[in-house]
């Protein structure tokens, strides 16, 4: 192939930017959908979008306000309309598709591209702010760096074109929605999309590896989890008059969020669990009828993680009886352990160990987290297929989920350049 990506990296840190400017959250992710889609399309792609590519339940969807809210943000961001309509409910993401003329096999990269429900600093000294390209969206912002996720995806598309006449097989360019509340794997599967995939490749920048240049291929120790939204529903009195003739649904979960912490630790593995919001009640003299919170589980394998969900569940039903309230227990989101596959992880090895852009090969990371991007691997993996996640090297500011996250740009030559020679190392795989 003939290296376009360094020439076109002024170009992808303008897209990055772009979307930076305009960050939506899990499954509002419009103007991104739109952009992405729009310059695919131009580049020849095949497009999917909509329901073709989002399926099954979508957990925790968003409301219509939400929505309408996003669509003005990706309108007045420049959206086009006609790439907009297809994710307008919901149903954002891309999936473009690149056949070449020789048989081969369907290699697919996932990038997500996703923003996190944040403000982003205004600090005059934070890059994004002194260079005009900070968050538009209030509450909003990519803290994570899946708009360069997006513009390193961009940036193979347009290399992979420029390259189509020595393409083998088929290449499925994966921009999926709903990384962050773990929702959008999920619906992709559902959908039927990856079922071909010979190969998936996927990866993050940052993380553990703080450094341009470094690369990680050996990434292992993700963590399943599962996300729940619990209600309780009370009855409400008068606090003075009347305090025996309320059921207390505040106290049901207090008594409910303490004891999630004191379940007893798995003695196989770790395990994690956290609230992360609670809200109850509504005023001074009136007992609360109304709680809900978050919460979610992980464990180091399937059968840990399962172990702490059924515990949080008897113990959330324990105290519904306690104080006399009814529950419900709503699913929000879910991810898996897996494993990089050992035979994709030694290509790449020698893949990355050929590029000048790699200075150093780090042997192997913990991610000892969560991404959804296990559910992808899963499947691919269980109908025969390789998969493989990698880490890419950047600085990042503030950390990861911090109002002054940041990142070298270069890594988004990088990771393209990566991904490129692996789909070249893989079709020399399997002519
Ligand atoms: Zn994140
Ligand atoms: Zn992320």
């Amino acid at each position: 192939m003939t290296d376009t990506i360094a020439a076109s990296l002024p170009a992808a840190i303008e897209w990055r930017r772009t979307l930076h400017r305009c960050p939506q959250p899990a499954w509002l992710e419009l103007f991104a959908t739109a952009f992405i889609a729009e310059k695919l399309a131009a580049w020849g792609y095949e497009i999917k979008m909509g329901r073709d590519i989002i399926a099954g339940q979508q957990l925790l969807p968003p409301n219509a306000d939400q929505l309408a809210r996003a669509y003005d943000q990706a309108l007045k961001a420049g959206a086009s309309e006609k790439y907009l309509a297809p994710a307008k409910g919901g149903h954002t993401g891309v999936v473009a598709i690149l056949k070449g003329d020789r048989p081969g096999p369907v290699v697919g990269f996932r990038f997500d591209i996703d923003a996190n429900e944040t403000d982003e600093t205004t600090d005059p000294g934070h890059r994004p702010v002194r260079e005009g390209f900070a968050s538009a969206n209030p509450g909003c912002a990519h803290l994570c760096g899946h708009d360069a996720h997006a513009a390193i995806g961009l940036l193979l598309a347009k290399h992979l074109a420029a390259n189509r006449a020595v393409l083998r097989g088929t290449v499925k360019l994966i921009f999926q929605p709903n990384e962050e509340n773990l929702g959008g794997a999920a619906a992709l599967i559902a959908s039927g999309i990856i079922d071909d995939l010979d190969y998936l490749l996927s990866g993050h920048i940052g993380l553990a590896l703080k450094e341009t240049g470094h690369i990680c291929l050996n990434v292992h120790s993700f963590m399943a989890l599962s996300r729940f939204e619990v209600t309780y529903t009370g009855r409400p009195s008068h606090a003075a008059l009347r305090p025996d003739e309320g059921k207390n649904a505040l106290l049901g979960s207090c008594a409910a969020i303490a004891n999630l912490y004191a379940i007893a630790r798995h003695g196989l593995g770790a395990s994690r669990i956290n609230v992360g919001y609670h809200q109850a009640g509504t005023t001074w003299n009136v007992i609360p009828d109304k709680a809900l919170f978050r919460f979610e589980t992980r464990g180091v394998s399937n059968e840990i993680n399962a172990y702490m969900v059924e515990k949080a569940h008897e113990i959330i039903r324990g105290a519904a009886q306690m104080h006399g309230l009814g529950v419900e227990i709503v699913p929000a989101a879910v991810a898996s352990v897996a494993e990089n596959s050992p035979a994709l992880i030694a290509l790449a090895e020698k893949t990355a160990a050929t590029l000048p852009s790699v200075k150093h090969i780090v042997p192997s990371v913990a991610f000892n987290a969560s991404e959804d991007v296990t559910l992808l691997m899963q499947h691919v993996q269980n109908r025969g297929g390789q998969a493989l996640v990698a880490l890419f090297g950047t600085p990042v500011g503030g950390g990861h989920h911090n109002s002054s996250f940041d990142i070298d740009e270069q890594v988004i030559a990088n990771a393209a350049t990566f991904y490129s020679a692996m789909l070249s190392a893989i079709q020399g795989d399997r002519p």
